[in-house]
Formats: C-alpha cells, structure tokens, sequence
C-alpha cells in the first residue's frame, strides 16, 4: 500500500463524494443541475434521449491486478458513451454509482474518478450523480449515461434490409490478446515476482484493452455526411456475436468476408504467439468498442474515403443464416458456440 494512505471511514461517505466530484463541472446546456440535490435536473429540447447503464464487478469484469484504477474509471465511462454511439446519439450525461470494501483508500477512489474525469472531458458529458455503497467483497461500478440524438437520426440494431453494406470501424481482436498478454504478465509475475514484464512490444493491444475509446468520431463522420445507418450495433462481445444480434433482429443472415476484416498486424503477430487464429480473435475476442452497422447502397460512396470504416459484407437473403466468407473462398455459418472454446 502506498504511504498517502486515507481511510474512507475518516472522511464519510459525504466527505468521499465531496472530495472526489469537486472538481467536475457542468457543461452541457442540458445539465441543469448536478451532484448536491436529492435528483439531478436535466432539460432537453426537442430531442429524445436515449439512456443506458452498464455494471462492471471485480473479478468478474476486471482484475485490479493487472487494471490501474484510472483506467478503469475511464474505460467504465468509454463503454457506456460506445452503447450511445451505437444508437448514434451524443452523450450528455452520466450517474456514477460504487460499492467499495474498507480494502479501498479515498486516494484510491479519487484515481478512479481521475479517469472518469478524463473521460468526460474527451467526450463531453457531464456527470450529475450516483449512489455510494459499502461493500462486503471487491468494487461494483455502475454508470448510467443519457443521451440526446434527433428523432429521424436514431439507429436501432433493427432497420437494414436486404443488400445493404455491412461496415465496422477500426479494427478488431486486439483488446482480446491485451488482456491474454496481461495476464500471462501476471501469472509470470506470481511465481517470480522480481522479474520485470514484458509489455514494451504489446502496448497497442494493451492499450486497447486497458483505454478502449468510443467511437463518437463516427458519429460525427456519418452527421456531416448526413448518413443515416439502417442498422448499427456496439462491438462489445466479438464481431461474430454481434453479426449474429444483427441477423436476429433483422431475420436476415449477414455474409462477411474474411480478407475485409481489420485488424493489426500487432494482433497478427500476437495470435500466432499465444497459437490463435486472429480472425478467431476479431470475431470472438470481444472488447473492441468499435462500431458494426449497414448502410444503404447508395451512402456507399460518401463512406468510401472515411479513414476507419471498412466495408466487410452485406445483408443477404431473409431467414438466412450469417456466414463468414474465408480468404480460402470457403463459405462458413457463424456461429456464437463455435468460438467458445476462446471464453474464459
Ligand atoms: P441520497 O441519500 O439521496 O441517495 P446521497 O447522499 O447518496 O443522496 O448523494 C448525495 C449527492 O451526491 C447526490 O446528488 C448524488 O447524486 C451524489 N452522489 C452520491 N454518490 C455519488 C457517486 N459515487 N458519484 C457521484 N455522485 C454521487
Ligand atoms: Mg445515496
């Protein structure tokens, strides 16, 4: 434990609350009022909001031995903005909520709302609240965001239609092999604890996997196009498994190519070490937080040159099942179990 060490007991829950949310400000106009009142206060015009929360539980969604607090305040913020992309509405606001053991010091609270901090910055929300709670075991996160996005521009996964483009942004397995390297790094770590990791070569999949970034860059992208998907959905399980959330809702196979796929050639290299397929890894790896969506044909064009959009297939028949095309010219069905075995 460091030497600045302050008991969370010494300062109470509202001594906590206080000392780690001084410093945020409110920015956006739709923030009325924020932390201090029974309810927080927002008022919108002639906008529908969307809102969604996410819950992240130690040792279930993140390991503190290998996740620096910060970034896990960032990250907990980054994945909720990605569900509001994927809507392709621009976040506003976010409630913050936390369960913590006495294990915990207030300097270890104020590091992670570092990172929260950092990450309302980068993508302007304004946080205005949440709820503060003991715990009897590890940390429990929960954020709530809302969002505002123009009635006609609201995306649903459901909406594409037969011959639309299937497109992904970015590039995908690689938050997946920066945990794999992480926790091989711990493991070597346990029996030898003076050996120094070795992280230097993986710092783009760690990265990834420690920082992931929502992809609002997009959103603004297809506003100024004034491109409205058919259909769009957030990478967060693996883009087999949201292909396959995409036909479900659609009842419509998707057929995605193999060669289209992106991924880095630091994924490459990394999926060959640890003996993975990397295109194992970008369907089943989860974790990217980039963007899957379709277009029409005729917005084809007008994405072509968009630097980060790929254009990896297309709607096929109804009540067909999706099938990933193989640089072989093979013709396979994806399939959520058949990528299990990659599963912690
Ligand atoms: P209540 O008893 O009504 O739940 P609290 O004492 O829990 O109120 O919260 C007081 C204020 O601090 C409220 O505005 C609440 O939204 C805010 N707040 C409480 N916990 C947190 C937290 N972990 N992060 C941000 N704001 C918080
Ligand atoms: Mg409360």
């Amino acid at each position: 434990m460091s030497e600045n060490r302050t008991e969370i007991a010494d300062l109470g829950e509202f001594g906590l609350i206080k000392r780690v949310t001084k410093t945020f400000e409110l920015n956006n106009k739709s923030s009325v009022l924020g932390i201090g009142d029974d309810a927080a206060v927002i008022r919108s015009e002639q906008k529908t909001q969307v809102v969604s929360t996410d819950l992240l539980v130690e040792g279930v969604h993140f390991d503190l031995a290998y996740v620096p607090l910060q970034h896990l305040g960032f990250k907990a913020v980054a994945v909720n903005v990605s569900d509001v992309a994927a809507m392709n509405a621009i976040p506003k606001q976010i409630t913050v909520s936390i369960a913590l053991s006495n294990r915990f010091s207030v300097e270890a609270v104020e590091a992670l709302y570092a990172g929260i901090k950092s990450a309302c910055a980068e993508y302007k929300v304004d946080l205005i609240g949440g709820d503060t709670s003991a715990s009897n075991a590890g940390l429990v996160v929960s954020i709530t965001i809302i969002g505002e996005v123009g009635e006609q521009d609201l995306v649903r996964r459901k909406g594409c239609s037969k011959g639309d483009i299937v497109c992904a942004t970015g590039d995908f397995g690689a938050a997946y092999l920066g945990l794999q390297v992480l926790a091989r790094e711990k493991e070597v770590y346990k029996t030898n604890p003076d050996m120094q990791p070795k992280l230097e070569e993986y710092q783009y999949l760690i990265e990834r996997q420690l920082k992931p970034k929502a992809r609002m860059d997009i959103v603004h992208e297809l506003k100024e196009r004034a491109i409205v998907p058919t259909s769009m959905i957030d990478v967060s399980d693996g883009l087999g498994s949201e292909v396959l959330h995409l036909e479900e809702e659609n009842g419509h196979g998707l057929v995605v190519y193999e060669d289209k796929i992106p991924y880095e050639k630091e994924t490459y290299e990394t999926a060959v070490e640890f003996g993975v397929d990397p295109i194992t890894c970008a369907m089943n790896g989860g974790e990217d937080y980039e963007l899957l969506f379709t277009i029409n044909q005729k917005d084809h064009d007008a994405l072509k040159n968009v630097a980060d959009i790929s254009f990896i297939g297309y709607v096929g028949e109804a009540n067909a099942k999706s099938k990933l095309v193989t640089r072989g010219g093979n013709v396979v069905e994806i399939e959520a179990q058949g990528w299990n075995h990659l599963k912690k």
